[in-house]
């Protein structure tokens, strides 16, 4: 076999240490692609796939981008879950002799980009590192772009991951390879497609490096074994300093409610359940920030909420008082307004990315702070004095960018024009030797014109040929001999050069590359500095970012007329007149009807929750589920009053149309979320069902309901809404101490139904089924009929036996799907119960079937 060309050669080594991502190999003006990469990168980025001889056997398919435009490229095969490594030359071409030193200078992961379309102003990009060690589990989220790295840690559990890591939604998975194997297995509901990436290298001396040894120490084993494979990812693909992630976050997860991505997902806190979108979702209602650093922590916030008192208070605290004060609340808003993503800037500060624009972006802002903190400490919020107090104004900062940059400055950082004139002595200089050069240059244009006396004679200037005096061809016989020396023939005129021109060129020249590179060193000089400020930078915007959600949860509390919340440490909720936020928001024409909800002790701690489709009942059962995190995030709550205990978690299942996951029958679905909910349920939880047992037999789904609502009661005995269409499990107010009946109350007038939407004691009396089919626009002779079979099977009810759940017509349109249709045929001809078990049979081999 023919060997390779040196080149290719290198280029293989290289690729070694960049197997899972496409090496943009830099040739030039270009980085190429070969091999492999070049077949499915022209492919996926649409470009030309061509072929070099590169001394094999073979052509090799090659395929390029320019790399001016590199940027754009890289960006798209991210967004596509791939991984780029960026191979540049190190040496100079012109000045090296053979082939010039190439190496990869960094690799752009999902998990580590900085910039472009993935990364969005409202939320985290983070990259999650999982491991598992003595027993232990820990997780470390970082987002480079910000440089926030929070790690945590628990006994090992599943269960525990999938939820933690449904908070972050992250870009990339790194870690454990048999983690991410059970990951990807068990994928949490992630909004985004996310990068899994095997590491298991670690490098604990560079970690202790990165957060200094007092840190470092403090940290718990099985989190600082986390952070040293973290940071040894981070350096591999990085290979550059990683000044914002100084500071590390360690928390504990009992401090924070807990909630699962179904439960998440449910409530629709970040998102809708249907649309995946932000609009109609709880974050949607809230975020009236005025910052994209607030508008991440009111996002972070939303997604753990508190679990103690203490921190819940004082965050109500501030809110309370902007509540009242609308003027500090708009000039808070005002003074927010003009500051920028302050962690995004730090961010790219430290990448050394950030451009002259940026750092007066950073100045404009630090200019801010002096207004913002002066109101913090005058107002009448202990909460709001105490973020002020701890406000760092970096104030030297602010004016050594003011002296340094001019006010519009360029986007590159490498053709000067971004350093003020004073800022540096030699630079002025040479500025001066530039000006007077040009001015020179001017000059000789007068005095050339005279002494040929050609009018149009000018003096130009190109990148190539650099200064000439044109001369348009009906002149040429005017220009006298000698002097002039022939630089470039045009159509109509020719470019001379003379000795003076030439000689005063090279000093205008040389004094322009000095000046742009004293420019640039200066700028960076500058940027290092700040660079080395950078946790004074962070800490001062995540008061920023504090301030900025305590105006916000203010504003949309005074708005929509929420309450202060009372929290108690007792067990009992009382709120009155509950309303569903979002529900309420997006209520066009007619008023939301608020209800109230009493779970304590007393008045029983469970609601059986009956009534017709639509009739309101898991708008409620949400409706005091966001109450509860509202109040533990410590914002204002929808009721006219509310005394709520802190929840320690919430468990939601609701069935949802988009209920079959992962080709997993609604049932089976809901059976493992109820297994995982006895587990890991305790009496300060809070219970949400929507129509218990559905998905499975009448009969055998009411058993189940009713088992499960026992053991709620009898074992865990936390606070729970259950909503069914079991009409006959009413029974169980009886011999459940703890358990109350409800229902949504409907009017009827002749065959119409009008839902009042007003949740009152006492069971209903049916489910409305056929009528709701009919408002779901059935045709009639569908309707008709099923009233007829509905008589005949009320006939044939003999006593005993389980009577029917009536809104198998509705529920038909969702049910249908994941009911074969022998469940249909035997919910129908109802069994007497000796036949369950013989059915059960059945069910068993159809699951074992999927
Ligand atoms: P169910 O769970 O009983 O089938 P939903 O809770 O889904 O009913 O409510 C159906 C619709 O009724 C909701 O989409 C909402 O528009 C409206 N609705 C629910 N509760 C109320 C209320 N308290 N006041 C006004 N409208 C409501």
């Amino acid at each position: 076999m023919a060997e390779y060309t040196p080149m290719i050669e290198q280029y293989l080594r290289v690729k070694e240490g960049a197997k899972d991502a496409f090496l943009f190999f830099r040739l030039g003006d270009f980085y190429e692609m070969f091999f492999e990469d070049a077949l499915l990168a022209s492919k996926e980025l649409e470009i030309t796939l061509t072929a070099r001889a590169g001394g094999g056997d073979e052509r090799i398919p090659m395929c390029g981008v320019p790399y001016h435009a590199a940027e754009g490229y890289i960006q798209r095969l991210i967004e596509k879950g791939y991984k780029v490594a960026i191979c540049e030359q190190l040496d100079d071409p012109t000045t090296t002799k053979g082939m010039v030193r190439r190496d990869i200078v960094r690799v752009v992961t999902p998990g580590t980009v900085m910039d472009g379309k993935i990364i969005s102003d409202k939320s985290n990009n983070y990259l999650v590192c999982v491991t598992e060690n003595d027993g232990m589990m820990a997780l470390a989220a970082c987002d480079l772009t910000t440089g926030e790295l929070y790690v945590t840690s628990v006994l090992s559990g599943a269960e525990w991951l999938r939820d933690e890591i449904g908070i972050y939604e992250p870009a990339e998975i790194i870690g454990d390879p048999a983690l991410l194997e059970l990951l990807r297995r068990d994928t949490p509901l992630l909004a985004k497609p996310v990068v899994y990436t095997p590491w298991e290298k670690r490098d604990e001396e560079m970690a202790r490096r990165q957060f200094g040894e007092a840190a470092w120490v403090r940290l718990e084993k099985e989190r600082g074994h986390n952070l040293a494979l973290l940071i040894s990812y981070l350096s591999e693909t990085q290979r550059r300093s990683l000044g914002q992630l100084s500071q590390i976050s360690p928390y504990e997860p009992g401090n924070y409610m807990i909630l699962d991505p179904f439960t998440r997902r449910n409530l629709e806190l970040t998102e809708t359940v249907r649309e995946r979108s932000k609009k109609g979702s709880l974050l949607w209602l809230l975020d009236h920030t005025e910052t994209s650093m607030g508008a991440r922590l009111l996002r972070r916030r939303i997604d753990k909420p508190l679990l103690q008192r203490a921190p819940i208070e004082r965050r109500l605290e501030a809110v309370d008082f902007l509540y009242n004060q609308f003027i500090v609340r708009e000039d808070l808003r005002l003074a927010l307004k003009e500051i920028y993503d302050l962690e995004r800037l730090v961010g790219r500060i430290a990448f050394g990315s950030a451009n002259g624009r940026d750092l007066n972006a950073l100045k404009l802002s630090l200019l801010q702070i002096p207004t913002l903190k002066e109101m913090c400490l005058s107002s009448g919020s202990a909460t709001l004095r105490e973020i002020g107090a701890a406000m760092d104004e970096c104030a030297e900062l602010r004016e050594d960018i003011d002296r340094a940059i001019v006010e519009d400055a360029p986007v590159s950082v490498r053709d000067g024009g971004m350093i003020r004139s004073g800022y540096h002595a030699r630079l002025d200089e040479l500025r001066e030797a530039s000006t007077n050069g040009k001015r020179w240059i001017a000059e000789l244009e007068a005095k050339e014109r005279l002494a040929t006396g050609i009018k149009s004679l000018k003096i130009g200037y190109n990148k190539i040929f650099g200064y000439y005096i044109e001369i348009t061809r009906s002149n040429l016989a005017s220009l006298p001999e000698g002097r002039y020396e022939r630089k470039q023939t045009l159509a109509n005129a020719e470019r001379y050069v003379t000795p003076e021109l030439k000689e005063k060129e090279a000093l205008i020249l040389e004094a322009q590359d000095k000046m742009t590179d004293l420019e640039y060193s200066l700028f960076t000089e500058l940027r290092e500095r700040i660079s080395g400020e950078i946790p004074r930078l962070q800490s001062l915007a995540e008061k920023v970012a504090e301030i900025d959600v305590y105006q916000c949860l203010a504003a949309v509390s005074a708005e929509h007329r929420f309450v202060k919340p009372k929290l108690t440490d007792s067990y009992d909720m009382h709120i009155e007149g509950g309303r569903h936020p979002v529900v309420e928001a997006v209520l066009k024409d007619s008023a939301f009807i608020a209800n109230g909800s009493h779970l304590s002790k007393a008045e029983g701690n469970i609601l059986l929750i009956t009534g017709p489709n639509m009739a309101g009942k898991s708008t409620y059962m949400r409706q005091v589920a966001l109450i509860c995190i509202l109040a533990q995030i410590g914002c204002f709550v929808p009721a006219a009053s509310a005394e709520v205990s802190l929840i320690d978690r919430i468990f939601t299942r609701i069935g949802a149309a988009d209920d079959l996951i992962g080709g997993q029958s609604t049932f089976m679905v809901e059976m493992a979320d109820i297994q995982v909910m006895t587990e890991k349920a305790t009496a300060r939880s809070l219970i949400i069902i929507d129509e218990l047992g559905r998905g499975t037999s009448t009969s055998e789904g009411m058993a189940i309901a009713q088992a499960v609502i026992e053991y709620v009661h009898d074992t865990i005995a936390c606070k729970a809404l259950v909503s069914t269409h079991f009409h006959e499990l009413a029974h169980l107010e009886q011999s459940l101490q703890g358990l109350r009946n409800y229902s949504m109350a409907v009017q009827e007038s002749g065959d119409k139904v009008n839902f009042l939407r007003k949740l009152v004691p006492g069971a209903a009396d049916s489910s409305y089924g056929i009528y709701c089919a009919r408002l779901a626009g059935l045709p009639e002779g569908i309707i008709d009929r099923a009233y007829g079979l509905l008589q005949n099977i009320e006939l044939a009810a003999a006593p005993g036996a389980v009577s029917l759940n009536y809104g198998v017509g509705y529920e038909g349109q969702a049910g249908a799907k994941e009911n074969k249709s022998a469940y249909a045929e035997a919910a129908v001809t109802l069994a007497p119960s000796e036949q369950v078990v013989e059915r059960e049979v059945v069910q068993l081999s159809i699951f074992g079937e999927e």
